[in-house]
């Protein structure tokens, strides 16, 4: 394993790496919002980054909104950003099924309405939001009416989430055709006072040890999220920051990408899981080139 450098971000350290980039990539839960929440100070650093002439995205694996709802959410929590500063995996997995797995069919989709609406507007056709109509009803279980112009799976986030709808996902990915994908593989979302509660990742691996078939997963920490904000945008990965506060999802993927990484300490990952990661032999774990925190 190659050597790893972890340093604390000084005030010159901050000045020195300000120069050497033009593009900042914000994680958002828990690094400019908290819940529904701006994390103090973070509307500001945002504001004096673009009046900088830096140019700032955002990137949530949270799948329950669109980027037209993150712009709001955005704008009401007092940052400057547009919906076309906002990558989250919703609208990446709408460009992963167009143009990566160039689907024409139509997509059994585990998810909200957000992603519903996301995937219609690049012209994919969802089917199976909202509760299973035969869930309860049906016990004929193995032989659940199927849409035969499914070719590929989604798995997002759902509160809908089921043993019918887990079902129903098996029965088309046993046809080896169908293309499975998953949004994201966080399997907590913490909350205030310790609580948390079950992530999408909870519900991919749910139909991943169902099917007996692992998801190509779109969201941090694969490296399509980057790929989709540099391939609409041109941007030249050395001169990339990615900012964010867990090691295993936004350090990672800043890590595999080849860009500046910027660990906060204002969420998940902690110091001292900074340092074991990186005193860490685990051939899972990512080498991480540079992780800086804020102090
Ligand atoms: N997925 C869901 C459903 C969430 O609610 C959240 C955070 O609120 C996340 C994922 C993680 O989001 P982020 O990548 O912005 O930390
Ligand atoms: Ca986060």
């Amino acid at each position: 394993m190659a050597a790893s450098k972890c340093t604390q971000l000084t005030a010159a350290l901050s000045r020195q790496l300000l120069d050497s980039i033009d593009c900042v990539l914000f994680d958002c839960d828990g690094v400019i919002w908290r819940g529904d929440q701006a994390i103090p100070g973070a509307p500001e650093v945002i504001s004096s980054l673009k009046k900088n002439g830096k140019r700032v995205f955002f990137v949530t694996n949270n799948s329950t909104k669109t980027r037209q709802m993150y712009a709001d959410k955005l704008g009401k929590l007092g940052f400057d950003a547009t919906a076309d500063e906002v990558f989250g995996t919703v609208y990446c997995s709408a460009v992963y099924l167009k143009n990566v797995c160039k689907l024409d069919g139509k997509v059994y989709l585990i998810g909200s309405n957000a992603m519903r609406q996301e995937l219609e507007d690049v012209g994919i056709r969802p089917v199976g939001v909202g509760p299973d109509p035969v869930s309860g009803v049906q016990k004929d279980w193995a032989n659940v009416p199927l849409d035969k112009e499914v070719q590929a799976v989604l798995v997002s986030f759902d509160e809908h989430f089921s043993y019918m709808k887990l079902n129903r996902a098996l029965q088309y990915l046993c046809n080896p055709d169908c293309q499975f994908v998953g949004t994201n593989t966080d399997t907590r979302l913490p909350l205030e006072g310790g609580k948390a509660v079950p992530g999408t990742g909870c519900l991919l691996r749910a139909v991943e040890t169902a099917a007996q078939r692992q998801a190509q997963v779109v969201g941090k920490p694969s490296n399509f999220m980057f790929e989709c904000v540099a391939s609409q945008l041109g941007l030249d990965l050395e001169r990339c920051l990615m900012v964010g506060d867990r090691l295993d999802t936004d350090i990672m993927l800043g890590s595999n990408c080849g860009l500046k990484t910027l660990l906060t300490l204002t969420g998940v990952s902690t110091v001292a899981e900074a340092e074991a990661n990186q005193k860490s032999e685990c051939p899972h774990q990512q080498k991480m080139k540079e992780v800086r925190r804020v102090l």
